[in-house]
């Protein structure tokens, strides 16, 4: 990429090759397949925060109106018997071929993530009796560790903490260190929320095993937009969000993975009656069902999991290997840019480098981007802020564009030159927040 001297309104270098890109895009064409994009949007809302919060598609406005009067609206309570049951099943298979590797009968959409982390990290190590510690990272989503501190509390184990670098994550070498005879389980991220690192699943997962450990996963800033293989990773437990890269819309429920030949050696701890050998029999006591069913607990969130149908038979169509590719290319794209305009404002870049180490988002730090991302929603540039200085752009293989991409981080650097400019004494801050393009 050259470098640019004229950032005004005109056409540079970066936005020529920006455009070049959507235009020889294979995937190009699904963007316009979300609301909110151009084509459909008064004001086109610059979105990268797609990792937090999908955007909805097209395909799902329809649905909805179809559920209201089809299912719900004339089905009325015979639909649970007719399509509901098995719909969290269902869902769950063709999210397991869609995007996890996971073969039928594994997969099931429940809980909050939060409470399917306790669900399944509970069963984990009542499953390993007779060993104390649960391994998990500094860095891991507060959740996941206010989740696992409960249940070391609960059960009498103490948590094994791995410290994560800032900018990067989990290693194979730093797990081997700390796995042994007295690990019942091990719970990370296959890739970091604040960095995006992305962690050697197969990898993790043979040192835990070769230590007798079982592994939960943590599937959130993955599932849809890095291709996974948990039956070839010989994966015990997997849980991910499905309102991130599958968009499933605001507290969309989470979906749960637990290998086969695990099933029916694990006891879940929220015994309720949709996770029962036979719903409908009302017996006096809980005995849980064979097989995926037995991970379930109440009535399934039908109205929630209508959304993310849509997404997943998207992951299907466009090919999860072909969506990695995408999002690869953004992310290396969004890079270059802040490697040329924003590093010499004394921007860092707190993610990987290297792709292969790299998920679909990027953080980038500087002490103002609290302010910076203040600014930037005011205009409609959607990044997302993480303490304590970080800036999270997140990029969508499916909804985001190479000129979404170049627009967002054009705009972190018209807003940040017009802080430090302000800062700097050089001009009055009403004119340093407006210096620049677009904004
Ligand atoms: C987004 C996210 C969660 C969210 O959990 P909820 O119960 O849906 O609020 C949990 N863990 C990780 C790693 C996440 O990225």
């Amino acid at each position: 990429m050259t470098t640019s001297t004229a950032h005004g309104p005109g056409l540079d270098a970066e936005l020529a090759y920006a455009r070049r890109m959507d235009r020889i895009d294979g995937l190009g064409h699904y963007r316009a397949r979300f609301i909110g994009t151009e084509a459909d949007a008064p004001t086109p809302v610059v979105y990268l925060d797609g990792n937090s919060l999908g955007r909805p598609t097209r395909a799902t406005l329809d649905r909805m109106a179809r559920f209201v009067t089809g299912a719900w609206g004339s089905g009325l309570s015979r639909s649970w018997e007719e399509e509901w049951m098995d719909l969290p099943l269902r869902i769950g298979d063709s999210l397991g071929r869609a995007a996890l590797g996971a073969a039928p009968g594994q997969v099931f959409v429940g809980d909050s993530t939060t409470v399917m982390l306790y669900k399944l990290a509970r069963a984990a190590v009542d499953a390993r009796p007779g060993r104390n510690e649960i391994v998990v990272d500094t860095d891991n989503f507060p959740t996941d560790r206010y989740v696992l501190e409960g249940i070391a509390a609960e059960r009498g184990l103490a948590l094994r903490w791995i410290t994560s670098a800032p900018a990067g994550g989990v290693t194979a070498g730093q797990v081997r260190d700390v796995v042994g005879p007295r690990t019942a389980l091990v719970l990370l991220s296959h890739v970091a929320y604040r960095s995006g690192f992305l962690a050697d699943v197969r990898e993790i997962t043979r040192v835990a095993h070769d230590a007798g450990a079982l592994v939960l996963w943590d599937l959130c800033h993955s599932a849809g937009a890095v291709p996974i293989e948990l039956d070839l990773w010989a994966v015990d437990l997997a849980v991910g969000c499905s309102y991130k890269y599958l968009s499933g819309g605001p507290g969309s429920p989470a979906f749960g993975y637990v290998r086969d030949d695990l099933q029916n050696l694990l006891v879940q701890p929220i015994q309720g009656w949709m996770g029962a050998a036979e719903v409908f029999s009302m017996g006096p006591e809980y005995a849980p069902a064979d097989g995926i069913r037995r991970f379930m607990s109440g009535t399934p969130a039908i109205v929630s999991m209508l959304a993310m149908q849509d997404t997943i038979a998207m992951i299907e169509e466009a090919g999860i290997e072909d969506v990695r590719a995408k999002s690869v290319a953004l992310t290396e794209f969004a890079i270059a840019l802040v490697d040329e305009w924003l590093t010499p404002m004394g921007v860092t870049l707190a993610s990987p480098r290297e792709h292969t180490h790299r998920g679909g988002h990027l953080t980038i730090n500087h002490w103002a981007m609290r302010e910076v991302t203040a600014t930037l929603w005011q205009h409609d540039v959607i990044p997302d802020f993480r303490a304590p200085e970080g800036l999270r752009v997140g990029l969508s293989p499916l909804s985001t564009s190479f000129v979404e991409t170049y627009e967002g981080v054009a705009a972190v650097r018209d807003v940040l030159r017009g802080i430090l400019l302000a800062r700097s004494g050089l001009v009055p801050p009403e004119r340093g927040q407006q210096s620049g393009t677009g904004l």
